[in-house]
């Protein structure tokens, strides 16, 4: 008797089934099921693993339009695959133009993503997420700062605070979901300093409002903090560890010295 690959539609269990038959039994789960829809399922299943390889060599080669084209395909036919909802969000992400900034549409694809993942993958798929943020977020603010050194005027200057608020609050939830990783907090401080300093073209200068400003100072502040509170040596001068360090290396040396004073008195009185 011939054999067709099938998937059960119940358990999703791997089997392997008569076609001429209407009805089987699934060996894991027990279930009768209709062998044409089994075999139909499993035909779906070959198709979007090739689909996913094609995605992700795409991706992995930076052929983002690409992935993203093929990863919405995955969607189309299995609209909760986590996997291809993460994909198709970093596509996303890295097809920003400093004219068509992406980042917001790779943030919310990587919340559906992670709303999706089975539990025992999403602390790993968290950690992934917050990586790929904190670049995304980084290679986003570039592009975001480049458009507006090319055309400063009022409304580009606005667009340009507004987007960089969202990237700090990117870097936020790229730092909810690794709490360990400080640089994501070095990062938020770069984009703080940047848009809070005063931008000047032809002759007209743009910066933002005191209250403000005394707002983003406060944030600059506390984020140094949570810094500290990660790393305690943070934002001390490597002078200070030099001079210690030099201090150590002084009182070993003058030890020797009256070790060697103190033998040389000893064998002069023996
Ligand atoms: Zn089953």
């Amino acid at each position: 008797m011939e054999f067709k690959p099938a998937k059960c539609p119940n358990c999703g269990g791997n089997l392997q089934v008569p076609p001429d038959l209407k009805t089987a039994k699934c060996m894991y789960c027990g279930t009768n099921f209709l062998i044409e829809q089994a075999i139909k399922l499993a035909g779906v299943k070959i198709n979007l693993d090739n689909l996913f390889i094609l995605a992700d060599t795409a991706r992995d080669t930076s052929n983002y339009k690409e992935a993203y084209n093929y990863y919405t395909r995955i969607l189309e036919v299995d609209s909760d695959n986590y996997k291809a909802w993460y994909g198709k969000a970093i596509s996303a992400g890295w097809q920003s133009t400093p004219d068509n900034l992406r980042l917001q549409e790779a943030v919310k694809g990587i919340e559906i993503a992670i709303s999706k993942t089975p539990n025992d993958k999403i602390e790993f798929l968290k950690k992934e997420a917050s990586a790929d943020l904190n670049n995304l977020a980084n290679a986003n603010f570039k592009l975001a700062f480049k458009n507006i050194f090319n055309n400063m005027n009022e409304e580009n200057y606005r667009k340009f605070i507004r987007f960089s608020k969202y990237i700090v609050s990117t870097f936020e939830l790229s730092f909810k979901y690794d709490p360990n990783d400080k640089k994501i907090l070095d990062n938020i401080i770069h984009v703080i300093k940047t848009y809070t300093t005063i931008f000047t073209s032809q002759g007209k200068s743009f910066s933002l409002s005191n209250r403000i400003l005394k707002e983003e100072e406060r944030y600059l502040l506390q984020t140094k903090e949570r810094i500290k509170q990660l790393d305690p040596n943070y934002l001390k001068k490597p002078k200070h560890l030099n001079t210690r360090y030099i201090s150590i290396g002084n009182i070993i040396f003058i030890s020797v010295i009256f070790i060697l004073i103190g033998l040389f008195v000893w064998f002069q009185n023996h």
